[in-house]
């Protein structure tokens, strides 16, 4: 009986042994294909909160994510691109989601460092800090141009997409106006347009509706005309800075406060519309601000001077030469904008990162680290705030391309952190190189690159 069962057995084993070595086979890999191989890496997808995969190699092939499989079950030749990723953690590139991009052509009245160097440095700033992704939120003329020469090679920068020149009080004065305005820029090939305030009801309606028709997104500010309610009604895809929210709900007091926030965040929710808070930047708008501290912040080097001058501008006129600021006041209204960002948040409605760079004392990249800890103080976890620059950014993008988590066929934007990003978001600081659009951007050049943007400016 035993011998059968032996005999029985020897089949089986031959067979197991053949898959065995199947699948050895399908794990070399055609090197002539590999751009890049992160090796022996922590993945960290974004698929799911708290997963991990330990110990993965991830291929990237001609700018994609083509593949991540077990590290112990890959082997390559000594002529692959190999980035040793032992001990470290792969997370997808972050976004900004409301940044601005300098204009490419300058109007006249510009001041004299919107020049090339400003456009170059603006954009390596971005990546050098792992923003893979920015959403431009005020286009200028022939600046979509920007969208090519960074892809081509021509400028080191994120992937962009851009709003179009504003919709404002100035910008539009009929809805003739406002509805020629959206066709000439679908016509131009912007991504979004812009909404500023001092829109009329009658303007924003206008422009909403041929939006519509034509099926552009908009989104930015709430034009007081127009409110909160009416613009989550009309479409407005984001609410930026979610100030629109807050000068609704000002109106109201104790539980009915509560009971219309409730209302309006579940509204938010129902339409799917997108917040990007910035938090950081609005406290620094009202007077809520630590404005010593930010005058110092050791990032300031890598912007000209005139943009510094322009930051201590504002805080010598609108806060310490402002004889109506209400310290107070502007203290209750951060409070507000806390408490609002956490019940949204809680309530489930889609968050997105972003902070307003360059706007004040928010320089790009190294704004999301003054951003990000706003966003923990207002209750949302770490992979809450990393979702809302990976994950989120590519649902919201989902009809350009491919990206937001680390899955086969993605859009290889990834940052290599030399700890794990979920434990700490300080971690993002301290990475050992990002990859755009399958470009690897190793720490030292980028070191030695930010080197070169601090002597410039300094
Ligand atoms: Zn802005």
């Amino acid at each position: 009986m035993k011998k059968i069962l032996a005999l029985l057995l020897i089949p089986i084993a031959v067979a197991l042994a053949f898959i065995v070595m199947l699948n050895d086979r399908q794990n070399y890999v055609d090197e002539s294909k590999v751009s890049y191989a992160f090796t022996n890496v922590h993945v960290i997808p974004m698929t799911e909160d708290g997963l991990i995969k330990e110990n993965q190699t991830v291929i990237i092939t001609e700018g994609r994510i083509s593949e991540i499989v077990d590290a112990n079950k890959i082997k390559f030749g000594p002529n692959t691109p190999v980035i040793d990723g032992t001990g470290k953690y792969l997370i997808p590139g972050l976004a900004e989601m409301h940044g601005h991009v300098p204009p490419t052509h300058p109007p006249a009245n510009f001041p004299a460092y919107f020049n090339e160097d400003y456009v170059e440095s603006t954009l390596f700033l971005y990546v050098s800090a792992g923003i893979t992704t920015v959403r431009g939120m005020l286009g200028y003329d022939h600046q979509l141009e920007l969208k090519e020469k960074v892809a081509s090679g021509e400028y080191i920068g994120p992937n962009l997409y851009l709003a179009g020149p504003s919709f404002n009080g100035n910008s539009v004065s009929s809805l003739d106006q406002a509805r020629e305005k959206v066709r000439q820029q679908v016509d131009e090939g912007w991504d979004l347009l812009k909404i500023h305030p001092g829109l009329t009801l009658e303007e924003y309606n206008a422009m909403a509706d041929e939006a519509n028709k034509l099926g552009i997104r908009f989104g930015g500010h709430v034009p007081q005309a127009v409110g909160i309610n009416r613009a989550i009604e009309a479409g407005q895809e984001t609410m930026d800075h979610i100030d629109g929210y807050v000068s609704y709900l000002q109106a109201f007091e104790g539980v009915e406060l509560e009971s219309k926030m409730d209302e309006i965040i579940q509204k938010t929710k129902e339409y799917g519309v997108w917040i990007v808070p910035t938090q950081a930047l609005w406290e620094t708008i009202i007077g809520a601000a630590d404005y010593e501290t930010m005058q110092n912040y050791d990032e300031l080097k890598y912007i000209p001077q005139a943009v510094r001058d322009n930051y201590n501008g504002f805080v010598a006129n609108n806060i310490e030469g402002n004889p109506n600021l209400n310290y107070e006041e502007a203290e209750e209204h951060a409070v507000l904008r806390q408490r609002l960002l956490g019940a949204m948040s809680d309530a489930g409605v889609r968050i997105l990162m972003g902070t307003d760079a360059p706007q004040l004392f928010s320089v790009p990249g190294f704004s999301i680290h003054r951003e990000l800890p706003f966003m923990k103080a207002a209750g949302m976890s770490n992979y809450e705030i990393l979702h809302s620059g990976t994950k989120a950014v590519g649902d919201y993008f989902a009809n350009e391309d491919d990206f937001g988590t680390i899955e086969v066929g993605k859009r290889a934007d990834l940052i290599l952190m030399d700890s794990n990003p979920l434990e700490s978001l300080d971690a993002i600081r301290n990475h050992s190189g990002v990859m755009v659009s399958g470009e690897w951007l190793s720490r030292k050049m980028i070191d030695e690159k930010l080197a070169e943007i601090e002597a410039m400016y300094n």
